[in-house]
């Protein structure tokens, strides 16, 4: 109908001639039909409704003028269940997108979870061995973070989680992701970007935690940062990650660390 609204339209106006009544006429020939049709209409209605009300100048034309009434209660009619079943429509896909972006973040933060990460680090990781592109993570883990909870309390631990997503996501660009691997650890993939980036990028966000003003403490983290190397698996740069990430504390934490020389885990179960 919609294909053929719009024919008439352009051959009305291309040749002058005033088509009004043939469209019309199958238009009310459709609405009479039934089943899958009238289905197709409701749901495609504002656009037959446009057309019918486009016709409208026409109508000093055409003789018969209870098909006018009729036909513009019915155009009328189809434009308003059309905007009703496009407004239901618009719901359902608007509730839809709304419940999965909340199962795919930590409520507390904001931050990505683990449920995002699994189907989001296949993805780059085919992306980066089909295009030969570079992807690195850094991990980054709260220090002492039980003592901040024990002397100032769970829920200020809670905020300052929540503080510091907000920083690390400042200095993050729009095609890098901060995702929650539970209690105070974070990974940030870096698409696009070698290790030295990442490790510049790492320790901009280690220099900005500790300047965080919070009242009576000081926050500081740790960073362990690993460029994904050839056909390497998440499992193995996410080892690498945690082993650069334990080197930082060892070293005494509030720095970053990288780990190129540890070797990629080559079993799925070690
Ligand atoms: P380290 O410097 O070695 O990382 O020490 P840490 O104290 O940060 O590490 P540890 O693993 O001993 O403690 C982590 C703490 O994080 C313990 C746990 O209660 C706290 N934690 C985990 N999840 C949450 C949360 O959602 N909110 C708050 N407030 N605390 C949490
Ligand atoms: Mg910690
Ligand atoms: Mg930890």
């Amino acid at each position: 109908m919609i294909s053929l609204g719009l024919t008439l339209t352009i051959l009305d106006f291309q040749n002058g001639r005033n088509l009004t009544s043939v469209f019309l006429a199958s238009l009310g020939v459709t609405v009479m039909f039934s089943g899958p049709l009238i289905a197709y209409i409701l749901t495609s209605g504002w656009l037959l409704g446009m057309f019918s009300i486009a016709y409208l100048r026409f109508f000093h034309t055409v003789a018969d003028s209870s098909l006018i009434v009729t036909m513009v209660f019915l155009a009328s009619l189809i434009f308003v269940f059309g905007l009703y079943a496009e407004h239901i429509r618009l719901k359902a896909n608007l509730s839809a997108v709304r419940m999965r972006d909340l199962t795919l973040h930590d409520q507390l933060t904001g931050a990505y979870n683990r449920l995002f990460l699994n189907e989001y680090i296949q993805k780059l990781i085919s992306a980066k061995n089909r295009y030969g592109t570079t992807l690195s993570c850094i991990l980054i883990d709260i220090d002492h973070f039980k003592d901040i909870n024990d002397t100032w309390g769970h829920p200020v631990g809670d905020r300052v989680l929540v503080t510091l997503v907000g920083t690390v996501r400042e200095q993050l660009r729009d095609s890098d992701t901060i995702t929650r691997m539970g209690g105070e650890e974070f990974l940030i993939l870096l698409p696009e970007t070698p290790l030295y980036a990442a490790m510049i990028v790492a320790e901009k966000i280690r220099r900005i935690t500790e300047k965080i003003p919070f009242n009576g403490f000081t926050l500081t983290i740790s960073l362990g940062v690993c460029e994904i190397r050839d056909k390497e698996s998440f499992e193995s740069v996410f080892r690498r990650c945690d082993q650069a990430l334990y080197r930082a504390k060892d070293k005494g934490r509030n720095r970053v660390e990288s780990c190129m020389e540890c070797s990629p885990v080559t079993s799925p179960s070690k």
